[in-house]
Parts: structure tokens; sequence; C-alpha cells
């Protein structure tokens, strides 16, 4: 398998000749190659872009209405749902995640062409009341060209919720997968050609995130910057997107506290905690990697939790276990080493999980751990892991629960759990983070749900209607007639 960018709705050969290997993580062969984006490639994309929407958005993809824009971006919906399980396959080879994890990335990625397709034309502007002998109003109008800088964790997932809601306002999409995960956004930008967008409208050139990811992002014809990521890159796309003074959103990940209190119901959740840190290997922006609780409950929640944690498994994509190898090996070595860190300092594991007796010893797994007492200021509960590992730790206090959800950098998601009503919005209001679950973790997902986060987590919101509103400017119109 060769690939080739996908520009103006067709393949496009890397301009250099150069290629970049596709590893399966599950054992560490080869699956084929990608196009090495090269400046000519990255510029071949952004041209396209600018001719889809036009000088005037009168270009091609520029001029649909909202309801036409709606209709292709449905018919895309419809054809992503089609293609599901060819897609869930794609993403499961490449980047090692559990089929079924996979599939319900395809299906998520769906829902936001669907949830967005049907924004199009409620998007609009207000009429403001002024001064007499003026009639003002705003109209939201896109940006023009937005960059889409893709990670290899979710990559279905998060090219629906920037892409998707990038059309929908109007805008020509220039996407940059990670090197690492690459196969499924080009099979969809093949797909959505297919569905009827104009040429241009979707363009996805991949390469190495410090050639054609630097280059894209520092692009002058680059109107709207869109990354999700590491809190060091995204130092770097901020200022790219600074210099220029291009409008950028940055999801930066978290390291995301569930907070239980000694009046929740702990068998609602035990599954929940363990799904967090679980789901996707910990390579979750969202996981739920620190686990704060009651004292009185503390021994308690943390034997029915290592219960658990003993039968997890992790083995290849295809047997559908809790968790499939780690994506690739720089990041299962960064892994291993931020535990044996950990160990030597004296942090304790109080449970591992297992390996399958199938997984080849070539791939990237690594099993599930449990780490009890650690200490708040310790690295392994400050410093975002990407791993499937757990901190826990104990609580006296209301006061001293929200103190330790707020101490570190992050901001993203918090999963609060206790009966008290009056506690679950307390604690809640005084949260620093940008979604907050109570007795729930990650409402299922919920592309209805804005999504983002605080301090060094980025900032600016994706997922439901809050996200179309950053992919549009306003502009206000006054007329004076008298
Ligand atoms: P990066 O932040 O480096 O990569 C994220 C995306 O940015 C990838 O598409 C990458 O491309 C691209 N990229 C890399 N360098 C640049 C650049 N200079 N300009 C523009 N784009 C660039 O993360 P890593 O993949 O290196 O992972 C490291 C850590 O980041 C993880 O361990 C995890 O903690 C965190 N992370 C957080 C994510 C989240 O969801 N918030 C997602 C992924 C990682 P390429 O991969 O081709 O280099």
């Amino acid at each position: 398998m060769k690939k080739q960018h996908f520009i103006a709705n067709a393949w496009s050969a890397a301009s250099e000749g150069e290629s970049i290997p596709v590893i399966d993580p599950s054992n560490g062969c080869s699956l084929g190659e990608i196009a090495r984006g090269s400046r000519r490639d990255v510029d071949a994309a952004v041209a396209a872009a600018r001719a889809a929407i036009g000088e005037t958005f009168d270009g091609p993809w520029g001029r649909l209405s909202a309801c036409q824009r709606g209709r292709v971006m449905y018919r895309f919906a419809q054809s992503i749902i089609a293609h599901a399980a060819e897609l869930a396959e794609l993403e499961a080879c490449d980047t090692g995640k559990s089929t079924k994890t996979a599939r319900a990335d395809a299906a998520a990625l769906a829902r936001y062409f669907e949830y967005y397709a049907g924004a199009c034309d409620k998007l609009h502007g207000e009429t403001l009341p002024y001064e007499a002998g003026y009639m003002v109003m705003t109209v939201r109008e896109p940006h023009g060209v937005t960059a889409h800088i893709v990670p290899w964790n979710y990559p279905m997932q998060i090219f629906g919720r920037t892409v998707a809601a990038s059309l929908a306002a109007g805008n020509a999409c220039v996407v940059k997968p990670a090197e690492d995960a690459s196969l499924s956004l080009l099979r969809l930008a093949e797909l959505a050609a297919e569905a009827g967008f104009a040429p241009g409208a979707l363009n996805v050139v991949t390469g190495y995130g410090h050639e054609a990811g630097a280059w894209l992002t520092a692009h002058a014809g680059i109107d709207h910057i869109s990354f999700t990521g590491s809190t060091v890159t995204g130092r770097l796309v901020a200022e790219a997107a600074a210099r220029r003074h291009c409008p950028v959103t940055l999801e930066l990940g978290g390291k995301s506290p569930q907070i239980v209190f000694d009046d929740a119901d702990l068998d609602a959740a035990l599954p929940a905690i363990v799904n967090a840190i679980v789901q996707n290997a910990g390579q979750t922006c969202s996981a739920g990697s620190r686990l704060l609780v009651q004292r009185s409950v503390y021994e308690k929640l943390l034997d029915a939790l290592a219960d658990r944690f003993r039968t997890l498994q992790s083995g290849p994509p295809a047997l559908d276990l809790d968790m499939g190898p780690l994506v690739n090996r720089r990041q299962y070595e960064q892994v291993k080493a931020i535990l044996a860190r950990a160990e030597a300092d004296g942090i304790r594991v109080m449970m591992r999980g297992r390996i399958h007796p199938q997984a080849t010893s070539s791939g990237f797994y690594q099993e599930a751990v449990l780490l009890r007492d650690v200490p708040h200021e310790h690295s392994i509960a400050q410093e975002e892991i990407f791993g499937p590992v757990l901190a826990a730790m104990p609580f006296d206090d209301e006061e001293e629960a929200v103190r330790l959800a707020n101490g570190t950098d992050y901001g993203l998601v918090a999963g609060v759990w206790t009966r008290d009503g009056a506690r679950q919005l307390r604690v809640a209001r005084k949260l620093r983070c940008g979604q907050v679950f109570v007795n729930n973790y990650g409402a299922a997902g919920g592309v209805e749900l804005p999504f983002g986060g605080v301090k060094s987590s980025g900032h600016g919101r994706e997922k439901g209607f809050e996200a179309l509103l950053g992919f549009t400017v306003l502009k206000t119109i006054a007329v004076r007639h008298g």
C-alpha cells in the first residue's frame, strides 16, 4: 500500500517523491507508506482550498447556500455509515486501537457530520437596536481556509469535530493527519469527493509534523488553525499563528481528576473510573488519569479497583480486548520510562493487568497499572502520561478535593461522584476545567456538548454549536437609512 495526498478531489503524488513508512503497532511490521509532504504539496493544498472558496466566496464551495452545504455534508455522513466497518478496520490497523473502539469512532464521526449538516442553515447573525436612522445587523461569515492538525489518538473523531464544524460554517479545509494515523483520513477525503464536495473543499496532506504540519500552520493562505496534540507542539503552533495574527484553537490534553466522595454510588463509579483510563489504552486527552477518593472509602474502592485491574487485558486489536497496543514505539518507551521513574521514587503499584498471550513481543503492548498513595506533587500525578496508568490518592474533605483537582497545569475534564445535590453543583462550579461530569464520566461522548480546556489544556471550544461559532467571523453592517 502506497498512499498519496488527496488534493482537489484527486490523488496527488508527493512532489519530492519521498514517503514515510506506516507501522502496524500490534507487531511492529510495515503496512506500507504514505507521502511525505513538502512545502510544494502544502502550497498546492492551500491553493486548492482557496480556489474552492473563491476571492469573495464565489468559488464552487464558497458560493453554495447553507442548505446546499448541509445536503452534501449529510450525504457524506450517510457514506461514512455505509463504510464504517472498512474505516474502523483501517483505523485499528493503523493506530492499534481495538476494532470495537474504532467502530465507535466511525459512528461518532458520522454523528459529527449529521449534527453539523443540520446546523448549516441555523447559523445566523442578529439585528441590533441602535440609534434612530440606522439598521444594524451582524452576519456570520467563514474564516476562509482552515488548517486542521489532527493527532493519532482519535483521528476520525477529531477530524469529525473540527472539519465538520468548519465545513458547515462554509470554510474550505486542509488537514494534516499525524504520520502515525493518516490512512482513515485519506480514505475519508476520497469518500467526501464521492459525496459531492467541490474540489478543494477538503484536502489532506500527509507528512511529518515538523515539516508539513509546521509549513501549514505558518502558511500565509491559512485563515484559522485548529490544533489537537501536546502542550509543547501546541505552543509552537500558537507562536506560528501569532506571527500572522491567525486565530487558533488549541486542544492540548489534560490530567483529569475523578473525585469520589464517601456518599457516592461506588458500584456505578467503578466501571466508569476503569473505562476512563483504559479507553484507547489511556491515549485519550480527557482520560481520567487521577483518582481522588475520600479517605473513609479509599481502601474499599481501591480493593474493588484492584480486582478489576487484575482482569484487564491488552492484546491485538482484532481480539477486542480491553486495550490494544500503544500507537508507536516512542509512546511505548515513554510510558515505560515514566513508570520506571515512579517505581524508583517509591510509588506503589497496587495492581497490573495482563498482556494477552497472542500479543507478539514486537508489538507495543502496555498493561493497565493502578498506582496508590501517589503524592500529589509527583510528576506522575501532574503530567499527562497517555497510557493506561491510574494514579490514586486520598483526600479528607471537599476543600482538599477541589484543591487537589485544580492543582495541575491542566484543566480539561473532571468527574465528580456524590449523591449530595448541593455538593454536586458547588464542586462543579469550583473546578477549573472545560467539562464537569457528575455521577458519570464523558456523557457517552456527546457531539452536542462543547469541549475544550483552560490553562495548559488549551483554549477555544470544539463540539456542539459553540464550535461552529468559532469557525466563523462576525461582521457588523450598519445601514444609515435616515
Ligand atoms: P504532537 O503534539 O507533537 O502531535 C500532534 C499533531 O501535531 C500531529 O499531527 C503531529 O504530526 C503534529 N505536529 C507535530 N509537530 C508539529 C509542528 N511543529 N507544527 C505543526 N504540527 C505539528 O504530539 P505527539 O504525537 O508527539 O505525542 C506526544 C504527547 O502529546 C503524547 O504523549 C500526549 O501526551 C500528547 N498528545 C495529546 C493529544 C490530545 O488529544 N490532546 C493527542 C496526541 C498527543 P506528526 O505526528 O506527523 O508529527
